[in-house]
């Protein structure tokens, strides 16, 4: 008998793991032994990269998963940090010659994982207000923006600066608070309507559905009120379907799942209902969850065929304005331009670049704008610590990151960084600030500068 299989042996008769049971229904066996153990991943990996560690590579996670399932180890602590230390950037994804789904086995086992966690009593009530009744209302999103608002701008915000109660808190969250932008009382749809025509009363390209976000709307109102106003300069009729919902994203990103599922179809219904020819996000992380949906849903009876469908329309609107749209024309002022060229840079959203395949789209579109010059980023393609609520739950790996994409960002010299999602951006925010570099830099969502910049604006 094997060494390997006088272990399996010895571990199989031992009482069985409930983690280790659930993994095995969970995980895709097939996906899991896809993997050829090339390496090609390896140095696409950001924790990799910061530890040097096989176990915190996408090979290693991969190995790890798959000795659970073969019976030849107990998913212990060590296993479960370093699926947790895994940013879900998905870098790993298309430098994979045997198109290994990681982000899928991801999912499947940060799931199973969450199904087996006793959380410390205070964790479980703070998970289920964020999940259960925050993010999937958006009336209570709403009300949150407003006390937010209220917060920022009755001269508490000031005083609790002042006081030093921030230091309470973790450095992260108190530098976090610093950079929030300031949140609105009140959505797209309440500023817009639920129906922009194409401007200039032209006969539209195409129908297409706004996605709001639920986090993007209070904080990044402005941002998805500039994101409808382009579409409909470039010649889209915009509708934004009032009954949609939070896409899910963090929901499966931090095991569950079944709550993704039921958000999932609800924005299906929402959207088909309201007859739009393609679905629109600004954000890459929502984006990416809302073209998975056709796998999310795979094995609902129901929803499989409509989610497929769903996911075959959702575009990021780089990608829209792109591909489909007649594109306005961008140029930097006279006044601003007089200062010499005005240059800008480009942080990619791992999930637009990695999951939604949005290729070249957002550069094509800054490289369109008269006046301005754009400066690649060395290390563009990799990401930049924020992942969702990564920077909160692992502030210390993620700030490792942060500080070497910033040794990159400080060698372009420019003047605007641009990104496609909200968490990239404030991360960005983070690092310009703890750089001391908000004299010389801006960060701003790409939509945000192209409007800016529209030349008939
Ligand atoms: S590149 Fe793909 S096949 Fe190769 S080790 Fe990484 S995940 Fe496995
Ligand atoms: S998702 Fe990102 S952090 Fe996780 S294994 Fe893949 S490349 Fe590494």
């Amino acid at each position: 008998m094997s060494e390997a299989t006088s272990i399996k042996h010895q571990l199989a008769a031992a009482s069985p793991n409930p983690l280790a049971e659930r993994l095995k229904l969970t995980l895709n066996y097939d996906e899991l032994s896809n993997c050829i153990r090339c390496g090609f991943c390896q140095p696409s990996c950001p924790t990799f990269k910061e530890t040097g560690l096989e176990a915190a590579s996408p090979r290693g996670r991969i190995a790890l998963m798959k000795a659970v399932v073969d019976d030849l180890m107990v998913p212990d602590s060590s296993f479960q940090k370093q699926m947790d230390l895994c940013l879900g950037c998905r870098a790993c994804e298309p430098v994979c010659p045997a198109d290994v789904k990681y982000g899928q086995l991801l999912e499947q086992t940060r799931d199973a994982i969450e199904k087996h966690t006793d959380h410390r009593w205070w964790i479980k009530p703070i998970r289920n207000l964020a999940f259960q009744q925050l993010f999937p209302n958006q009336k209570r999103m709403r009300l949150l923006g407003s006390a937010l608002r209220l917060f920022q701008r009755s001269g508490i915000q000031r005083l609790v600066r002042k006081s030093g109660m921030m230091n309470l808190f973790p450095e992260t969250m108190s530098q976090m608070e610093r950079i929030l932008p300031e949140a609105s009382s009140k959505g797209v749809i309440e500023q817009l309507g639920t129906y922009v025509p194409a401007a200039g009363n032209r006969k539209p390209i195409a129908t297409v559905g706004m996605f709001r976000g639920c986090i993007m709307d209070v904080l990044f109102t402005e941002t998805n009120m500039n994101t409808v106003k382009l579409l409909s300069e470039a010649g889209f009729d915009v509708i934004i379907p009032p009954t949609q919902n939070c896409c899910g994203a963090l929901h499966a990103h931090s095991g569950e799942l079944d709550q993704a599922k039921d958000l999932a179809k609800k924005n299906i219904d929402a959207f088909q209902a309201s007859g739009v020819d393609y679905i629109i996000s600004n954000a890459g992380g929502c984006g990416a969850l809302l073209v998975e949906y056709g796998h999310l849903l795979h094995d609902d009876p129901e929803y499989a065929d409509a989610a497929l469908k769903f996911a075959g329309n959702v575009k990021d609107v780089s990608q829209m304005l792109m591909e489909k749209g007649s594109i306005p024309e961008f140029s930097i002022d006279k006044a601003a331009a007089s200062h010499g060229q005005v240059s800008i840079t480009y942080q990619d959203s791992c999930h637009l670049r990695n999951v939604m395949k949005a290729g070249n789209a957002p550069r094509d579109l800054m490289n369109r704008i008269e006046g301005a010059k754009l400066v690649e980023l060395r290390g563009a393609d990799r990401c930049c610590g924020s992942a969702g609520i990564y920077n909160l739950v692992q502030p210390e790996m993620s700030m490792d990151i942060l500080d070497h994409k910033m040794e990159h960002v400080k060698e372009t010299h420019a003047h605007y960084l641009l990104t496609s999602n909200p968490g990239c951006l404030l991360q960005m925010k983070l690092g310009i600030e703890r750089e001391q570099m908000s004299g010389q830099m801006k960060a701003v969502h790409i939509v945000d500068f192209l409007y800016e910049h529209l030349a008939n604006n």
